[in-house]
């Protein structure tokens, strides 16, 4: 996302290592850095390589919007289907000022590499509108869902796009873009994961992808030979995965030194209490100014601690951060936090990253079983959709035990290009581009 990278990315010169100067700033150009080296070390042919690349269907739309004012607003509103070789495009739907189509079509990339990587029948999509949520009433929140849902309609459903929440947007937005559906004659709950439980949604989607971040770092831990309970902890962002991911390291023994949201940030080496903070939150109360902690003025990720957890925006990891973080280890719970330069200067400094792909994984694993309990018309005890969830990240985990931790990242996406491609060639659609692409033959 440019506002939160360029400023602190562009141009920069690390003298000491390999750390790229000219970095390239936007999500788009990272993804497409961490996947030409991954297709490039699987010596994949160029027709393999662009059927990988390009999206299979983006879609632009412009909706006009009533403001609250009288006046009327027109937003554009993205939806890109990168793939639907392993089963529908999956992915969530961003309410965010900063949303652009190239950082859409990142996501969405990311979304197949994702799903692939942990086994799940579905592609990756993403959607956004750039809108700011904060400065918006609810009705003008509910007009713009149901718009959004009115334009993508043609081209979403169960059966091939499945649309879900993220930055910005929330179960209740879900909700609303249900019935939006329905009202348009397309009544079905597995259009949407991640929706209201009364709606057919899962007990354990809004918690799943935090308590999947923190089930991963206890693993990571493990396998460097350290453990959950004996580490400390650094937080950023206090939403849905941020919150959840301190929560349940903090259950597991961890002690959270530094929690950070839009307001600032707060440490305290002892230990933050984070379900008292997470109450004080709710009350409105800016977490800023939790008044059992210490105000930390740069980034809560240089707080020394054994782990960082970047859980609110992309890029926020920086080179300068990696150049001062004091920490053992960094777990992406957001998408796309560490840009290639932050992480080739972390590499060089010892300290392992374990990529968005993996870490974040837990929220789209539930959506996945959301989606199975909605076409079994049935919903599980909570309990039953967490032990699947953790087990389905242990599984995945267990492809990385043996792994040198600086290629956790690199070897991800191996894995999940390779799971596309086999897709790909059964389907026969391999085949038939090397036809096309050596006409005589
Ligand atoms: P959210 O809107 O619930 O929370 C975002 C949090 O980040 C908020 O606490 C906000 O105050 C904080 N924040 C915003 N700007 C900040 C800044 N400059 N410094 C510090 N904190 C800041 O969003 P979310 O659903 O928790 O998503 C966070 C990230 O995780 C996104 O990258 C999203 O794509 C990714 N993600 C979310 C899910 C999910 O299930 N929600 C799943 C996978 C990945």
């Amino acid at each position: 996302m440019t506002s939160a990278t360029t400023s602190s990315e562009g141009g920069k010169l690390d003298e000491n290592t390999d750390v790229a100067a000219e970095a390239p700033s936007t999500l788009i150009d990272w993804e497409a850095e961490r996947f030409q080296a991954a297709v490039a070390e699987l010596g994949l042919d160029r027709a393999t390589v662009s059927f990988l690349e390009f999206a299979d269907r983006s879609l632009t739309i412009e909706m006009p919007i009533h403001r609250d004012d009288g006046s009327v607003q027109v937003l554009p509103a993205y939806r890109v289907q990168h793939s639907h070789a392993l089963g529908p495009a999956k992915g969530g739907i961003r309410f965010h000022p900063a949303v652009t189509i190239e950082d859409v079509t990142a996501l969405s990339r990311l979304m197949t590499w994702k799903t692939a990587l942990h086994g799940l029948p579905f592609g990756g999509a993403k959607g956004g509108v750039p809108c700011d949520p904060t400065l918006m009433s609810r009705r003008e929140l509910h007009e713009i869902a149901r718009s959004y849902l009115l334009g993508v309609l043609p081209i979403v459903g169960p059966e091939q796009d499945v649309l879900a929440p993220d930055l910005g947007t929330s179960a209740e937005t879900m909700g609303w873009v249900l019935r939006a559906a329905a009202d348009a004659g397309r009544p079905d709950p597995k259009l949407v994961t991640g929706k209201p439980v009364i709606l057919g949604g899962s007990h354990f989607r809004q918690s799943a992808t935090g308590i999947g971040v923190a089930h991963i770092t206890a693993l990571a831990l493990e396998t460097l030979g350290a453990s959950v309970a004996e580490s400390t902890v650094a937080v950023e962002g206090f939403g849905a995965v941020g919150r959840w991911s301190a929560l349940e390291l903090s259950e597991r023994g961890a002690r959270i030194v530094g929690l950070a949201d839009i307001t600032g940030s707060i440490y305290r080496d002892t230990g933050l209490d984070v379900a008292a903070i997470s109450a004080w939150v709710d009350a409105g109360r800016p977490l800023v100014e939790y008044p059992d902690a210490e105000v930390w003025t740069g980034s809560v990720l240089t707080i020394p601690s054994d782990v960082v957890v970047p859980a609110a925006l992309e890029g926020t990891l920086t080179v300068d951060i990696a150049t001062a973080a004091e920490t053992r280890l960094v777990v992406e719970g957001a998408n796309g936090p560490v840009s290639p330069a932050a992480e080739r200067k972390l590499r060089s400094r010892g300290i392992p990253v374990v990529p968005d792909t993996i870490a974040n994984g837990g929220g789209v694993i539930s959506s996945y079983f959301e989606w199975v309990q909605n076409h079994q018309r049935t919903t599980w005890p909570v309990e039953k959709e967490r032990a699947k969830v953790l087990g389905r990240l242990d599984e995945t985990w267990s492809r990385f035990t043996d792994i040198e931790p600086t290629r956790w990242r690199r070897h991800a996406l191996r894995l999940a290009i390779h799971h596309v491609v086999e897709a790909l060639d059964a389907a026969g659609k391999l085949a038939t581009v090397e036809r096309e692409a050596h006409p005589h033959h």
